[in-house]
């Protein structure tokens, strides 16, 4: 029995071509992708396409499109062994760490992939980045999915979708998960890292679309007018990302300041200007600042899944406990619960 994969393209890169007539890069009708890799008629599963009725740049895709695809994926759930999610690179890991979050209970691969180059050009990545994703999406053992969770395939690289980053908009090699093992390799043997693969306990599947968008992510540098963080707009979360290992400047103004944020019910997130590690408040004089206002700690989470953790949790009624115990809960293997400690 041949595995039914559903690949939902949204846009980006890998969905392009070169008009050689004008020289830009132009979309093509995604229909025609068997034509284009008719080595997916070779693979060992029965691939269908579900394309977005517009392509999207990824700088495009927001709130609005991780619905959608939640949408897509709910409706045909029952009906595939696994979807496959075309997307543009820019974005992939917000969208990666934004669906890991809504998809409660995931028992199939949900992977995404991309490319640097346009599926049309001689040198492109596309090619490899589709098949092999096709692949890990129809990886069964003993009627089981290996993969159960939303991972990023890019580059011979398996990664979790919410511990990546993207790291180049030059080189093949886009991504990096620095926090967490690469989840499998694709070299002349496909490998499974069977340890780092995230499992689900005792949770029904189902999509949650709670998303709120009073969040607010600040970067701090030195020199840095501190003070126009209380013109801020309406927000419910401000992530705050913060030298090393979580200083910030020690002067009675910082205090004054997020303090006076706190007070008008703002939680403060606190996460690493560093790509690798994480936060440790206390391990410096100058981040002790943080546990004296109860800001909560991003540990080892990465920028784009502690701004995506933040909009699924907060005001969301289907969460027990304050928004601060579930936000240092590891929900589906995004942080190190124990890092920093
Ligand atoms: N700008 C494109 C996008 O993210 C880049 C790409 O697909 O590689 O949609």
């Amino acid at each position: 029995m041949k595995r039914k994969v559903l690949m939902i393209y949204t846009g980006g890169t890998i969905g392009m071509e070169k008009d050689y007539t004008s020289g830009s890069l132009k979309a093509f009708n995604f229909e025609h992708i068997f034509e284009k890799i008719p080595e997916i008629g070779l693979l060992d599963c029965e691939v269908s396409v579900h394309s977005f009725a517009k392509p999207l740049d990824s700088s495009d895709v927001g709130v609005e499109e991780w619905k959608e695809i939640g949408a897509v994926i709910e409706k045909n759930y029952s009906l595939y062994d696994g979807f496959l999610i075309l997307h543009g690179t820019d974005t992939m890991s917000y969208t990666a760490s934004a669906l890991s979050y809504m998809l409660k209970g995931l028992t199939k691969p949900v992977i995404l992939t991309g490319s640097q180059l346009p599926i049309g050009d001689l040198r492109t990545d596309a090619k490899e980045n589709l098949l092999t994703s096709l692949y890990y999406a129809s990886l069964y053992e003993n009627s089981e999915a290996l993969v159960q969770e939303v991972a990023i395939y890019f580059e011979y690289k398996l990664l979790r979708g919410n511990r990546t980053l993207k790291y180049s908009a030059e080189y093949f090699d886009a991504y990096r998960s620095p926090n967490y093992p690469i989840l499998g390799e694709s070299g002349v043997h496909l490998k499974i890292n069977k340890e780092a693969l995230f499992r689900n306990t005792g949770v029904n599947f189902g999509v949650d679309y709670h998303l709120c968008k009073d969040i607010v992510f600040w970067r701090i540098f030195p020199g840095m007018n501190f003070e126009s963080l209380l013109h801020l707009p309406k927000t419910k979360v401000l992530i705050l990302q913060v030298f090393g290992s979580g200083t910030i400047f020690n002067c009675d103004e910082t205090e004054i300041i997020l303090s006076s944020l706190r007070k008008n019910g703002t939680e403060i997130v606190v996460v690493s200007q560093c790509v690798s590690g994480g936060i440790s408040i206390g391990k410096y004089e100058n981040s002790n600042i943080f546990g004296k206002i109860g800001a909560i700690s991003g540990k080892d989470l990465t920028a784009e899944s502690a701004i995506t953790k933040a909009m699924h949790l907060m005001d969301n009624p289907l969460y027990e406990g304050s928004f601060a115990e579930n936000f240092s809960k590891n929900l589906r293997g995004e942080l190190d619960e124990n890092f920093g400690d």
